[in-house]
C-alpha cells in the first residue's frame, strides 16, 4: 500500500504512527476473521503531499467527495500518484486527509470519514481510498475504505452492494437477533450504518458511538458477544462472509502493480535453547527479496496451519509453549509482494519441567 497524508495529519496525529497502527489493526482484524494470514497488508511507501486541502471560496472543494474524485482524476496534488504506486510497487492507495479540513467544507451534515471512488470494480480497478485521520482507526473506516477496494459492499439492504467481480457475500454485517424498535450495538467492518445502526452526527465522537464498529470482518463461524458475525446459505443477497471473499480477492489485488520478484524461497527453521517451562527462541535462515516472515503453528483441533505466532520482518522470536499444550509443532515460511514461499519443515517444541 502507498499512503499519502497531509501536514495536519502528521501534526496531529503523527503520520508514520497511524499508518503503523492502521496496518497492524487491518491486518489483526482479517486474522482473527479467519483470513488467511498469508493475505495481509504493508506499507509500500508513505509521502506528505504537502497540502491540507483548504477550503477554496471558489470552487468549495474540500469534501470527502471532492477530495476522493481528484484522487481517481489523478488530479493536482495525486498527479504523480500512478507513477508514485508503480515505483513503489503499491496495490492500492490511501489518503489520509483531516478531519477539519471537511470542518470548513460544504459536507456539514455529513460524517467525516472517508470514501472510494464509485467507478472501482475488480477488473478495472481505480484502486484508491480516502479517510479522515481522526475517524481512520476511530470508527475503522480506514480498514472499512480498504474493504471497498477489496471488493466489500455493505450489509444487506444497504444500497452500497460488493464491488462488480466478487462474490455475493462480500458484505457487512450489523448484529442480528435484535428485538424490533431496538438499536443494534455493533456491524462488522463493511458495515456502512443506516437501518437500525446509525452514526449520531457530530453528539458523539466516533470512537464512542451506540453502534459500533467491531474490528471483525463478516464470517458466519466468528461469534461476538454469542452472536455470529455473519450469514451463509440464506437468501444469496444475505450472506456475509467477507472474510471469505478476502481470500478470494486479495490475491487477486496483490497483481494489480507488477512486482519484480518471485515469490521468496522457503526459509529454514531450528529452534534454540533448552525449553525451559516451553520458552524457545525460534530462527531462520533469511532468504533473498522476503519481505515479512510467519512463524506458524500448527492447530490439532483444525488440523491445519492457521494459528500465526510472528508476523514481521525479523528472523528470530521467541516462544513459549504453556504446560497445558505440552507441545507445539512450529513452521516458517517468508513472504513479499508475490505471495508467500511453501511452509518449511516443521519444528516441535515440547514444554519441559527441568532447565538442562
Ligand atoms: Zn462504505
Amino acid at each position: 500500500m502507498l499512503f499519502y497524508y497531509t501536514p495536519w495529519v502528521d501534526n496531529d496525529y503523527n503520520a508514520s504512527l497511524l499508518i503503523a497502527n492502521i496496518v497492524a489493526e487491518f491486518n489483526l482484524s482479517t486474522y482473527n476473521s479467519g483470513v488467511d494470514p498469508k493475505n495481509y497488508i504493508s506499507v509500500a511507501d508513505a509521502t506528505n503531499i504537502q497540502t491540507n486541502f483548504e477550503l477554496d471560496p471558489i470552487c468549495s472543494c474540500c469534501d470527502r467527495f471532492e477530495i476522493t474524485n481528484k484522487m481517481r482524476d489523478h488530479a493536482a496534488p495525486f498527479g504523480q500518484l500512478p507513477l508514485e504506486m508503480q515505483i513503489a510497487y503499491a496495490d492500492v492507495a490511501l489518503l489520509l486527509f483531516p478531519e477539519r479540513c471537511e470542518e470548513l467544507g460544504p459536507a456539514e451534515q455529513d460524517r467525516f470519514g472517508g470514501g472510494v471512488p464509485i467507478t472501482h470494480s475488480m477488473s478495472a480497478p481505480v484502486p484508491y481510498a480516502t479517510s479522515s485521520a481522526g475517524f481512520a482507526l476511530g470508527d475503522l473506516t480506514a480498514p472499512h475504505e480498504l474493504g471497498h477496494v477489496l471488493g466489500g459492499g455493505h450489509q444487506q439492504g444497504n444500497p452500497f452492494g460488493p464491488v462488480t467481480g466478487t462474490p455475493d457475500c462480500a458484505r457487512g454485517f450489523l448484529e442480528p437477533n435484535v428485538p424490533q424498535h431496538e438499536q443494534a450495538t455493533w456491524q462488522t467492518v463493511m458495515g456502512g450504518y443506516g437501518g437500525n445502526c446509525t452514526f449520531l452526527w457530530f453528539e458523539d465522537p466516533p470512537w464512542d458511538q451506540n453502534c459500533v464498529r467491531i474490528p471483525l470482518w463478516s464470517n458466519p463461524d466468528v461469534y461476538y458477544q454469542g452472536k455470529p458475525t455473519g450469514a451463509m446459505d440464506s437468501p444469496p443477497l444475505a450472506d456475509a462472509f467477507m472474510a471469505r471473499a478476502l481470500n478470494m480477492t486479495m490475491p487477486d489485488v496483490a497483481e494489480w502493480t507488477s512486482y519484480p520478484h518471485a515469490a521468496p524461497a522457503t526459509p529454514t527453521l531450528s529452534s534454540n535453547w533448552s525449553g525451559c517451562y516451553g520458552l524457545y527462541q525460534m530462527s531462520w535462515t533469511s532468504q533473498t527479496h522476503a519481505e515479512h516472515y510467519q512463524l506458524l503453528r500448527y492447530d490439532p483441533g483444525a488440523q491445519q496451519w492457521s494459528i500465526l505466532a510472528y508476523h514481521g520482518t525479523g528472523t528470530s522470536t521467541t516462544v513459549i509453549v504453556p504446560q497445558s499444550d505440552g507441545s507445539w509443532l512450529l513452521a516458517v515460511r517468508a513472504c513479499n509482494g508475490s505471495g508467500c514461499s511453501s511452509l518449511s519443515s516443521s519444528v516441535g517444541v515440547t514444554w519441559q519441567s527441568q532447565c538442562l
